[in-house]
Parts: structure tokens; sequence; C-alpha cells
């Protein structure tokens, strides 16, 4: 049988968890810089980045995001860098602001749902101003799919050539008031995907207690996955995560249970045709 390698994407921080909920979630830009080296040594070829203010606030500063690329470029030599421009870190543009200084990815959101506490509002407006921008300085998006019209929106953008690249599509599962963590649902949405998105390549994050359910139906199923303290603080039911890099080699495991390989930085950006930067 063909080996089919797994892309593991490591999400190091996010937005909302904080040093309250565990010790381990690297905040500053030097944390975040470590816990993403031993992530990257443990097999995660994907680093999903947010930046926090030093009182653990939530921020969209191009600066931050700059210190914290070049920390990556300099320590994990041809990891996939991918930017949050999600809607907890700031207010409409802010959102994309750091899209010139032009990380490998970039997360998109298509369309708007309910988050565990508020609305989450994507303007078709917001949503066309940011692929312009990644077009602009080719930064691959990876979508952001919390529903069904999500992914028929993001197979619209790339027919209408508002989205440019190879498409990659994550499905996010488990957040509340959002799409649960739904088994038929899952395999539904691969099914939508290949047949209105065949050239995409796709993958799921699990939020809470369900990243786990999510990472294996992902092996299980051929596709790539995510982990990371962003989504979940624990390791087990009865113990907090003690870095990313743990996640990550539960996640490795995982593929070694289902006979996948991890992909390496140079598989996934082989998978993904994203080429290294100069
Ligand atoms: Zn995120």
């Amino acid at each position: 049988m063909e080996d089919n390698p797994c892309i593991i994407c490591v999400a190091i921080t996010g937005s909302v968890p904080r040093k309250e909920d565990n010790p381990n979630i690297p905040i500053s830009v030097d944390e975040q810089i470590e816990s993403t080296h031993e992530a990257f040594e443990a097999g995660a070829s994907i680093v999903h980045c947010h930046v926090r203010n030093e009182d653990q606030s939530v921020s969209s500063d191009p600066i931050l995001f700059a210190k914290l690329q070049e920390g990556i470029e300099k320590h994990c030599s041809g990891m996939v860098i991918q930017f949050s421009t999600g809607g907890r870190s700031g207010k409409g543009k802010e959102r994309g602001g750091m899209l010139p200084i032009s990380p490998d990815m970039a997360s998109l959101t298509v369309g708007s749902n309910n988050f565990p506490t508020r609305v989450y509002e994507n303007s078709p407006e917001l949503i066309d101003w940011l692929a312009k921008e990644m077009v602009k300085y080719g930064v691959q998006p990876e979508i952001e799919a919390f529903d069904l019209s999500h992914i028929f929106q993001a197979a619209k953008m790339y027919n209408e050539g508002k989205l440019k690249g190879n498409p990659y599509i994550q499905f996010v599962m488990g957040v509340k008031n959002a799409m649960p963590v739904d088994r038929d649902v899952f395999e539904y949405y691969i099914k939508t995907v290949n047949r209105i998105l065949p050239s995409a390549n796709w993958c799921a994050a699990g939020i809470g207690k369900h990243q786990k359910t999510i990472n294996q139906w992902c092996i299980e199923l051929g596709g790539h996955t995510r982990t990371g303290m962003e989504d979940n603080i624990r390791l087990d039911k009865e113990n907090l995560a003690p870095s990313n890099a743990s996640l990550v080699n539960l996640t490795s495991e995982i593929c070694g249970m289902y006979g996948r390989s991890v992909a390496t930085w140079e598989q996934t950006r082989e998978i993904l045709n994203i080429p290294l930067k100069n």
C-alpha cells in the first residue's frame, strides 16, 4: 500500500486559554518559539499561530507576528507557518494586518456561525478583503469550515478565482453552539469536499475532549489533522498537557496505530504545494 503521510498541525496558543487554565501554555513570543520547536521535533510540520500581549490578552499586532515568524524560521527551519485571521484576535481588517509579512499560510473563515458566548461574524466584505490580501502577499489560505455552507462558499471562491493555490480545508468540530463532533457529518464533509473541490486536501480540528476523537477520524480516513493547546489543554481526563509537544506525540502515536507515517516538513510543503521562501 502506498504511504499517505499525515500532516500534523500544532495550534500552540490560540486566543482563549490562559496560564490560569494551564501554566504550560506559551504566551510570550519566546515561549511560543520554544514550544513550537519542541512540537516540530515531535513531528508537527505546520504551526498555527496567534499572538498575545504581556497580560495574556489577545493581540493582532503585526510586530509580534513578525518576531514570532523570525524565531520559528530560525529554530524550526522548513516548518510551515500559519497565522490566524480568526475573529477573536482583532476587529475587522485588524485581523489581516499581518498578512503583508507573508506567512506561508493563514486561516480563513468564509462564513459566520455562533461561538460559545457570541456570534463569530465574518461578513462577505471582510472575507473578500482577507482573500484579496492573501492572494496579493502569496499567503495560502487554510479554510476553516465551521459549517457545511463554508465548504460550498470556499469552492465558489476558488472557482471565481478569489482564492488561489491548493485548497486546504479544515473541518472544525466541537465548538460550543457550532457544529458538534458527529461522525456522519464528518464523513459527509469529506464526501462533499471530494465532490465539489476535488483538488483539495482536508484536515480537521476537534475542540476540548474531542481533540483525540477527531485526530483518530482524520488519520483513519486518510486526512490530515490538528492538535495543540489552542484547542485542548489536557493530555487526558486527569492531567493537563505538559506541552504542545506532548499532544503532538499523542497524535503521532495514533498515526502509528493506523499505519500512517507523520509527514515531514518537506512532504507537507509538497502535499500543499507551498515552496520554501528564501
Ligand atoms: Zn486559531
